[in-house]
């Protein structure tokens, strides 16, 4: 098959944070462009069709550099995410050049709501990336508010996002990060909040207390949370055109 249009990056590292949770540190051969959000559609090259399988992926990365990073999760029925955990550092990984997406920074509001499960969280790792940056160059005079709500069962499945985003929460006044385990009682040693992000949400939003007309919603990761957490955003009084999502899958129905 042609493979122009795509780039062949390489595996760099892997770093477990549970037996299906991990991140990938791929290095492209060049730097990468995209929208803080966005996501890259990654794959590997299937002998069987001659073609990659291919899959969408949210940058958790900053725009503009070559080491590129994903917070993935393995479906243990699916068909590339097995093979991804089989791959050896120094493997390669197909990417597409161009990175796509609407799930970026909406600049209409000055305030940012994000909440997510497990993987999630990646493009708002981005997005607070790049903000650093651009406050950092001086890019950027002032700085959009974000509150980020990040779900999981367990604390380890936030993976290292936790220390990550509770130290430049301590550092910028302008970031708030709550995580938040569903299944506490599995870890007595977790002092953190509890209860799912939906269930937590609105205790945060009223918290908080963003002006809001002018507070942006945003949610990604599993389709059941997407589904609750912007009812809630609705009712808290969100208009729906600043409600974001980015669905990861679309749950099967049972018969
Ligand atoms: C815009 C976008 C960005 C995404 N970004 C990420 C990301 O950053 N990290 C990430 O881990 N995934 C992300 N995903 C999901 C990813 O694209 C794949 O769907 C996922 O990795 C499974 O691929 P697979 O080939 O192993 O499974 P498939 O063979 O594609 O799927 C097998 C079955 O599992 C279901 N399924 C897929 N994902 C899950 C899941 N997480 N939990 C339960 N069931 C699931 C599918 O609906 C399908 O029925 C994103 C999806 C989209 C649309």
């Amino acid at each position: 098959m042609d493979l122009s249009g795509y780039s062949a990056l390489t595996l760099v590292e892997r770093i477990d944070f549970a037996d299906d949770l991990a991140l990938f540190r791929l290095k492209a051969p060049s730097p990468v462009d995209f929208k803080p959000g966005q996501y890259a559609t990654l794959g590997v090259m299937d002998d069987a069709t001659g073609r990659p399988l291919l899959r969408p992926y949210s940058v958790a990365s900053a725009p503009g550099e070559a080491m590129m990073e994903f917070f993935i999760e393995r479906v243990d029925e699916g068909k590339l995410t097995p093979r991804l955990w089989e791959l050896e550092e120094g493997a390669d990984i197909w990417m597409r050049d161009k990175l796509v997406g609407r799930f970026v920074l909406d600049t209409s509001c000055r305030h940012h709501l994000m909440a997510a499960t497990v993987t999630g969280v990646g493009p708002y790792v981005s997005i607070v990336r790049d903000q650093i940056r651009a406050l950092e160059a001086g890019a950027l005079e002032t700085p959009y508010r974000v509150m980020i709500l990040h779900g999981a069962s367990h604390s380890w499945e936030l993976g290292r996002y936790v220390p990550e985003l509770t130290a430049l929460a301590d550092e910028h006044d302008w970031l708030s990060y709550i995580p938040t385990v569903s299944r506490p009682w599995d870890e007595t040693e977790w002092a953190g909040e509890t209860g799912r992000v939906e269930d937590v949400l609105r205790k945060h939003l009223d918290g908080w207390g963003p002006p809001l007309d002018d507070t942006a919603g945003y949610t990604c990761g599993h389709p059941q949370m997407i589904d609750k957490a912007q009812g809630i955003l609705e009712r808290a009084g969100l208009p729906e055109d600043v409600i974001h999502e980015e669905k990861y899958f679309v749950e099967r129905v049972s018969a």
